[in-house]
């Protein structure tokens, strides 16, 4: 475990950070997390520009290039020794007296954290269990802000019910948005179905890498059209996807299962598919 804060690495547990850091007080701020796999950053480009676009969105200035985040990422994993593990990074927008307003001097500030550990691929070989939920968030979803509570109460809901994920509903619409902390699809007749992007779902970088490569490669049809839970219910498969979980499985949700409750061969077919591209560009 090592962390890095304004331009020095650091002990996780060395205090660095202002208590006026408005990403303390306000959740001003945005992240991105990404998965190394064999000493190397997948799809680090993506996530790079996803930050970006987050910093923009929320008017934080844009104070660190591409080439400059991605070589700290690779300071962040030869220094730590780690060759598979997770890195967490976030941006705030500064540290000044409490006003909901942005001050006028903005200096952004960047933490990061490097953390070993695989994927879950027990949770991809047996799939795992969901719940509906209430889609309580906030109408920017697009945005990756660390601001997260809806998303930690879902999960938490879920955790209480024994399940490893939470699906989310809008309410009005009735229409299935995505997981707490990953993008939902479901496989009917060999169709592959997600929410559209829009304010209300996250543009997951696993889910533009399914849509542009997995999918394209296997010839398998993608679409983006909102569907209702009982529409999911009826579904032959479902599965998520995040940078951590890639492709997982969901065999189950409220306690009825997807299809013959087992992890479907489409999704199987993505995951592979997925596999391979993390190969060729990290191994
Ligand atoms: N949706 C939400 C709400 C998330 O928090 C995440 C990942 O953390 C995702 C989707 C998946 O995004 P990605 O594939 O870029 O990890």
């Amino acid at each position: 475990e090592l962390g890095f804060f304004d331009g020095e690495f650091i002990d996780l547990n060395e205090k660095k950070i202002s208590l006026e850091d408005r990403g303390y007080q306000f959740g001003d701020g945005i992240y991105e997390a990404t998965k190394v796999y064999n000493g190397k950053c997948f799809a680090l480009d993506r996530h790079l520009d996803r930050c970006i676009r987050s910093l923009r969105e929320l008017k934080i200035p844009v104070t660190y290039t591409n080439a400059e985040l991605t070589a700290i990422h690779e300071d962040i994993i030869k220094k730590s020794g780690i060759t598979d593990g997770c890195i967490y990074f976030q941006i705030t927008r500064t540290t000044a007296p409490r006003t909901h307003y942005f001050p006028d001097k903005i200096v952004p500030h960047l933490s990061m954290t490097i953390r070993e550990g695989s994927v879950h691929t027990d949770w991809q070989k047996s799939g795992v269990h969901a719940i509906f939920t209430e889609d309580i968030r906030w109408l920017r979803c697009d945005i990756k802000t660390i601001n997260l509570l809806g998303n930690v109460l879902a999960k938490q809901e879920a955790h209480e019910k024994n399940c490893q994920e939470a699906v989310q509903v809008r309410k009005g619409s009735n229409l299935v948005t995505e997981g707490s902390s990953s993008n939902f699809f479901v496989v009917k007749d060999d169709i592959v179905w997600t929410h559209p992007l829009s304010n209300l779902i996250l543009k997951g970088v696993t889910r533009s890498i399914l849509f542009e490569e997995c999918a394209k490669k296997l010839g398998i049809t993608m679409i983006e059209k909102a569907f209702s839970p009982d529409f999911a219910l009826t579904a032959h498969e479902a599965f998520i996807t995040s940078t951590s979980l890639e492709v997982t499985p969901v065999i189950a949700i409220d306690n009825k299962h997807i299809g013959n409750g087992l992890p479907g061969k489409i999704t199987l077919k993505l995951l592979n598919a997925y596999h391979e591209l993390v190969k060729k560009e990290c191994y």
